[in-house]
C-alpha cells in the first residue's frame, strides 16, 4: 500500500484540480481524500497528477520504418497490399519486428501512456508477435487484427467469418484499413462478429477528401456514413467530413480517434476538433503510425493545442484536449466495447506525475512538459 501525497490531482472524467492525496493497494486506488497518509509516503509535493494517457490509435508494426517514404501520397504509404508500409513488413523477420515493436512501447510508457489501441497487420500471427512482445513490458496493448482473406471485389465470406473468429480469440477486436479495399458484406460480418463476442470494430473514415469522394461516387455514401451504417464501434481519423456526417456519428454514438500529427504529415487536411467538441462529442486523440510519427502523446498533444488556434483563429479548450488522450475513453461509447477492453477492471491506479512549471495544470502539460518532467508512472505491473 502507498499514498501519493501532496500533488494536484486531475479528478473524474472532467480532470478537475484538487489538492487531495490518493491511496493505492494492490494496483487499485481505494481511497483519495485530504490528509490520507497510508503505507510507504510518495511525497510529490505541488506536482501534478494526471490519469495516464490512452493512445488511441498507432500502428506499432511499421515501426521498423521510421520515416520512410517521406513525401508520398496516402496511398502510396499505407495502403494494402502495396503501399511502403506493407512491402516493408512482408520483407522484415519476426525478430526485427519484435524488436522494434518493444522499443516502441519503452517510447509509450517513458512519455506517461499505459495503454494504446493498436492496429495491427500481418493476421493471426502479427496479433501473437504483438502479445509477445508486450509481455515483459509496462504498458497494455488493446490489439484489433485484420486478415488478408478480407480484401478483393469477390472475397470468400465463410473464409472470412472463420478468420475472424481465429483472430478474435488472441485480439481486443478487428479493423480493416478502409472501406476502399474491402466489401459491404465484410464490414458488416466484421461488425456483427465484434459484437456477438463483444470486441471492438473500428476502421479509418474519411482520412481524405479524394476516400470521401470516391465512396460518394461508388456507393452514393461517405465514407462516415458507411462506418455508422456498418455499426461500427469506432471510426478513425473523421478528417475530412461532408453534409451532416458528424450529426450522424454524435447520433449513433459511435466512439471516434483524430490524429492531427499523421494528418499533417501526409497532408491529407485538419480535423474538425473544436467543432467535435463543441457539438459534445469526446474523441480519443492518436499518433497513427510510427513510420509517420512518434508514439509520445506529449507531442501529439502540443501539436493538436497549436494547430488548432492556427486552423480556427481560435482556442481550443486544454482540458478538453487533456481527457482526448486519458478519461474520454472511459465515457459511454456504442456498445462499451472499447471501455471494457481498456479498463478490464474498476477503479486501476493508473497515473503519470509531471513536473509542474505553470499554474494551469492542463497547459502545463499539453504545452509545456516533456518526457524528462516525468516524475513516476504508476501502473498495475510498476511503478517508474
Ligand atoms: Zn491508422
Amino acid at each position: 500500500m502507498f499514498t501519493i501525497a501532496n500533488g494536484i490531482i486531475l479528478k473524474g472524467q472532467n480532470l478537475i484540480p484538487a489538492k487531495e492525496n490518493i491511496v493505492v493497494d494492490d494496483g487499485k486506488i481505494i481511497n483519495i481524500g485530504k490528509d490520507l497518509n497510508e503505507g510507504k509516503i510518495i511525497d510529490v509535493e505541488g506536482a501534478i497528477v494526471c490519469p495516464s494517457f490512452i493512445n488511441g490509435h498507432i500502428h506499432i508494426g511499421d515501426s521498423i520504418i521510421k520515416d520512410e517514404g517521406y513525401g508520398l501520397s496516402l496511398s502510396e504509404m499505407v495502403k494494402p497490399p502495396n503501399g511502403v508500409k506493407h512491402k516493408a513488413l512482408a520483407n522484415a523477420s519476426d525478430d526485427e519486428l519484435i524488436e522494434a515493436m518493444k522499443q516502441s512501447m519503452w517510447d509509450m510508457v517513458n512519455s506517461g501512456t499505459t495503454h494504446f489501441i493498436d492496429y495491427r497487420e500481418g493476421g493471426l500471427k502479427g496479433a501473437k508477435l504483438l502479445r509477445k512482445a508486450s509481455e515483459d513490458i509496462p504498458i497494455k496493448p488493446i490489439i484489433l487484427g485484420r486478415d488478408d482473406s478480407f480484401y478483393g471485389e469477390d472475397p470468400d465470406l465463410s473464409k472470412v467469418k472463420n478468420a475472424i473468429r481465429k483472430l478474435l480469440k488472441v485480439c481486443d477486436g478487428i479493423a480493416p484499413s478502409g472501406f476502399g479495399e474491402i466489401t459491404d458484406d465484410v464490414a458488416r460480418i466484421i461488425a456483427s462478429e465484434c459484437k456477438r463476442q463483444n470486441k471492438i470494430s473500428s476502421i479509418h473514415v474519411a482520412e481524405s477528401d479524394s476516400n470521401q469522394i470516391e465512396s460518394l461516387d461508388k456507393f452514393g455514401k461517405t465514407e462516415i456514413e458507411k462506418g455508422v451504417d456498418s455499426n461500427f464501434d469506432q471510426l478513425v481519423h473523421l478528417t475530412n467530413p461532408k453534409n451532416n456526417d458528424l450529426e450522424l456519428v454524435l447520433k449513433a454514438n459511435t466512439n471516434t480517434v483524430v490524429c492531427p500529427r499523421a494528418n499533417a504529415t501526409l497532408n491529407v487536411g485538419v480535423c474538425r476538433l473544436n467543432e467535435m467538441l463543441d457539438m459534445g462529442m469526446t474523441p480519443l486523440l492518436g499518433t497513427d503510425n510510427v513510420m509517420l510519427n512518434s508514439p509520445n502523446m506529449l507531442r501529439e498533444l502540443e501539436f493538436t493545442l497549436k494547430l488548432m488556434s492556427v486552423y480556427y483563429n481560435g482556442y481550443i479548450e486544454p482540458s478538453k484536449l487533456l481527457q482526448m488522450a486519458t478519461t474520454n475513453v472511459c465515457r459511454h461509447d456504442v456498445n462499451n466495447v472499447i471501455q471494457k477492453a481498456v479498463m478490464n477492471e474498476g477503479n486501476l491506479a493508473e497515473f503519470v506525475i509531471f513536473k509542474s512549471f505553470s499554474k494551469n495544470p492542463y497547459l502545463n502539460i499539453c504545452n509545456r512538459v516533456e518526457t524528462k518532467n516525468i516524475l513516476y508512472i504508476i501502473n498495475k505491473k510498476c511503478i517508474v
